[in-house]
């Protein structure tokens, strides 16, 4: 009989929520996250689309009901829509809750419509500026127009937007009240992201990214861009009434309503642990690495059991031995650089 017990780790949290990262790729070459020469990953190392199948049709038999895709860029892994069509079944038969993805948006246009068939509700879009500049500048390859077509495409197939934005003293600080105000306008939930307020901010600061990456980037530019979430809510009292609210998601993010314009913002400090008693996710890298804790470099290779056998025995064990090691807590120390990177990347997808 099939091994469908639920994943409950030793604090007796239940693990409900799976972030997979299905491509260590991008179309976008962001300053704080890649080289723009990258050397990406070998093909022979990253799952299969087969294999992230099996893997992550193996944990929503163990109890995930939620499955956020990420990246790299989730929608440059070639045939990714026919992942997002198995995974449906899923929603289908009512074992999966919720399917659904993090983006840098850019291929949204080409894919909004087959995302909503395949039962993607609601995404996060990664989205610092809404200064072309600035935007081009930090993404070197992105172009806002692009990303901006394809929210509204989004939007058009019926996905609800939230906006993820890291928050930089000297690069989006102004523009604080023009993303608030934008986000309203279209309907955007929007998150603010602290970076880490010292430290390497190597790799992917919106969180899309595998961790075998993070050494490979790192740019001293972010030194000093540290902008305090505490200080910027204080700049929105400035104009707005905030109202904190009590959601909880099992993740970092907190949040307020802007009593003006009724929109929810979402808060996400990094070096907050007051998540970690109720957290319920892991974390899957592109070549079968299941992180336990965001901010703990521990992890269980699961490409190796997925490939020794064509049953699931091997894999399910894997997967429930990784469990038992989850820990209680982050253990966050400034001077591991790697997990500074990962806090950060992890974090930046976590709000919602
Ligand atoms: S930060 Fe995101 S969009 Fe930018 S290069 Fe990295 S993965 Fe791509």
């Amino acid at each position: 009989m099939a091994d469908t017990f639920p994943l409950i780790d030793p604090f007796a949290r239940a693990i409900t929520y799976l972030r997979v990262s299905v491509t260590d790729r991008c179309d976008f070459r962001c300053t704080y996250c890649m080289a723009e020469q990258m050397t990406f990953l070998p093909k022979a190392d990253l799952l299969s689309l087969e294999e992230l199948d099996r893997l992550c049709s193996a944990f929503v038999r163990l109890g995930v009901q939620k499955l956020r895709i990420t990246g790299g860029e989730p929608l440059v892994r070639k045939g990714i829509m026919t992942f997002f069509r198995a995974m449906s079944r899923h929603l289908d038969s009512g074992a999966l809750r919720e399917l659904t993805l993090t983006t840098n948006g850019s291929q949204l246009r080409r894919y909004a419509a087959d995302l909503a068939a395949c039962g993607v509700r609601r995404i996060n879009v990664s989205l610092d500026t809404l200064d072309d500049a600035k935007f081009a500048d930090v993404t070197r390859w992105g172009r806002l127009p692009q990303v901006l077509d394809g929210i509204t495409a989004a939007r058009e197939a019926g996905i609800s937007v939230k906006i993820n934005t890291v928050a930089l003293k000297n690069f989006n600080e102004n523009e604080l009240f023009t993303l608030a105000e934008w986000c309203s306008k279209n309907g955007h939930d929007l998150t603010f992201i602290e970076v880490m307020p010292m430290g390497n901010i190597g790799g992917n600061i919106e969180g899309n990214i595998e961790d075998d990456l993070g050494d490979t980037t790192g740019e001293p530019q972010r030194l000093g861009q540290y902008w305090s979430l505490s200080d910027l809510r204080a700049r929105l009292t400035e104009r707005f009434t905030l109202i904190d609210l009590t959601d909880q998601t099992g993740g970092p993010a907190r949040y307020v309503r802007l009593v003006e314009t009724g929109q929810r913002i979402g808060f996400i400090t990094p070096l907050t642990h007051n998540f970690c008693e109720s957290c319920n996710r892991v974390r899957l890298t592109c070549t079968g690495e299941l992180y336990m804790c965001l901010g703990q470099e521990d992890m269980a290779d699961l490409r190796t059991p997925l490939r020794q056998s064509p049953d699931d025995m091997l894999l399910t064990d894997a997967i429930r031995a990784a469990i038992l090691r989850k820990p209680k807590g982050h253990d966050f120390d400034y001077s591991r650089q790697k997990v500074t990177g990962q806090m950060t990347r992890h974090m930046s997808h976590t709000g919602g």
